[in-house]
């Protein structure tokens, strides 16, 4: 996957010290942070080409500047393609990122001091769900439903529908980063329409299972928006993703309140990478793609299972697992975070449901299986490496076992190297 940095290379070595770097590290480390994958070089190319010198503003047709001939055929493909994969009559592709597609969506759907019901951010919520820290948190009111059951994982269905007949919110808000199972979505839809709220999905963590067909698409049961990323297990470059069924009236809304309401100018090199990448989800390669994902994520949970290590809800219908590393292992989620990295295994600490200790120094980490999946691993690799992770863990003070596995994970690493395409 290396590129051509010839040009860095000669102008600004500092840079290209740190691209290099960055280069060798993707390579022979194990990237289990379950929200980061490898893009094609295809899509590097849009993401690099001269696209990123072009100003848009505004919307196919209808932009601000001209000389807009090259941009407005880039921008229908990507609409028309990302449509496509997720059975969506309006698609906006606009979106910098996955946290101001939140933004615009919540600015679209509501007015300010208007309520939306979230999941709890302690059970799975992503930051952008109305975290304290965030803006967003002083212009909106987040209510919250949270699991029922932190075993089996299961969401308190009826919990939500009374806070959403007490509370009367605008959004009924699905989705999570941190959540290993799959919703109800029918039952979301049910009490969304009960109250006269329009259901949301944020898709950012999920977007390429749901593009490959091996968990459920929101859309089926009727939710009216989705919200995504679309670096994540779709393997696209940096990016966010705003989607509508069926209702024009609402996508015209969510179009003003991407442009002009929240950002100016389009990355358009960005959008070249998100048609790019659209086209590979498309393709039956990918599909296979999000199937092993899936496999491989189970060869981990019976890993841990075996060895005794609580996972949050029991283990994983998706591409990730939470695992309970302080009460199982006696081993903090930050000190486990720093141990694994150590032996070129990278993933995140994460805070778990009912968590006792702090967020900078939790109880849980959190990794899963899209990045290790496009590299090539299968189940066999995937459960061995789930070994190496309990195994590091519990010897996390011999500097020579330690030593032995970091060099099982780089010859690992160096067996499947990261590939250039995927079609
Ligand atoms: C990652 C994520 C986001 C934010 O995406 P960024 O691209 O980091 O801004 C929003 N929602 C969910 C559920 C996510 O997992």
């Amino acid at each position: 996957m290396t590129q051509n940095l010839k040009f860095i290379k000669k102008q600004d070595p500092a840079v290209y010290k740190a691209i290099v770097g960055e280069e060798k590290r993707q390579a022979e480390g194990l990237e289990l942070i379950p929200s980061e994958n490898y893009v094609s070089q295809a899509v590097l190319e849009a993401n690099g080409s001269v696209l990123t010198n072009k100003y848009s503003e505004g919307y196919i047709g209808r932009r601000y500047y001209g000389g807009q001939e090259f941009t407005d055929a880039i921008e229908k493909l990507a609409i028309e393609r990302a449509c496509k994969l997720f059975g969506a009559k309006y698609a906006n592709v606009q979106p910098l990122s996955g946290a101001p597609a939140n933004v615009a969506a919540y600015f679209a759907l509501m007015n300010p001091g208007d309520t939306i019901l979230g999941m709890d951010l302690a059970h799975g919520g992503h930051l952008t769900h109305g975290h304290p820290v965030t803006s967003i948190s002083k212009v909106f009111k987040f209510v919250r439903y949270s699991m029922k059951n932190i075993e089996t994982g299961e969401i308190d269905y009826e919990g939500l529908r009374q806070t959403a007949l007490r509370e009367k919110p605008k959004v009924i808000l699905a989705g999570y980063s941190a959540y290993p199972r799959e919703l109800d979505y029918a039952k979301f839809v049910e009490i969304a329409r009960e109250v006269g709220a329009i259901s949301m999905m944020d898709i950012a963590h999920i977007a390429g299972l749901i593009a490959g067909k091996v968990v459920k698409n929101p859309f089926d049961y009727g939710f009216d928006v989705m919200t995504s990323t679309t670096h994540k297990t779709l393997r696209g470059p940096r990016g966010g993703l705003i989607l509508v069924r069926e209702n024009e009236e609402l996508a015209k809304k969510i179009d003003k309140s991407v442009f002009p309401g929240l950002q100016g100018g389009p990355h358009m090199n960005l959008i070249a990478g998100k048609a790019v990448a659209f086209g590979e989800a498309l393709k039956p390669s990918f599909k296979k793609y999000a199937q092993q994902i899936l496999k491989n994520a189970k060869a981990m949970e019976e890993v841990f299972r075996r060895e005794k290590v609580r996972m949050i809800t029991g283990g994983t219908s998706n591409h990730l697992i939470l695992a309970d590393v302080w009460g199982s292992l006696g081993v903090s989620g930050k000190e486990a975070q720093t141990v694994l990295d150590e032996v070129g295994i990278t993933l995140n600490m994460n805070m778990i449901a009912g968590d006792t200790r702090k967020p900078m120094d939790p109880s849980g980490i959190r990794f899963g299986t899209p990045a290790i999946t496009t590299r090539g691993f299968k189940e066999k690799e995937c459960a061995r490496v789930a070994e190496l992770i309990i195994e590091t863990l519990r010897n996390k003070g011999d500097e020579k076992r330690k030593k032995e596995i970091h060099v099982e994970i780089i010859k690992l690493a160096k067996k499947f190297p990261i590939p250039d395409k995927f079609i």
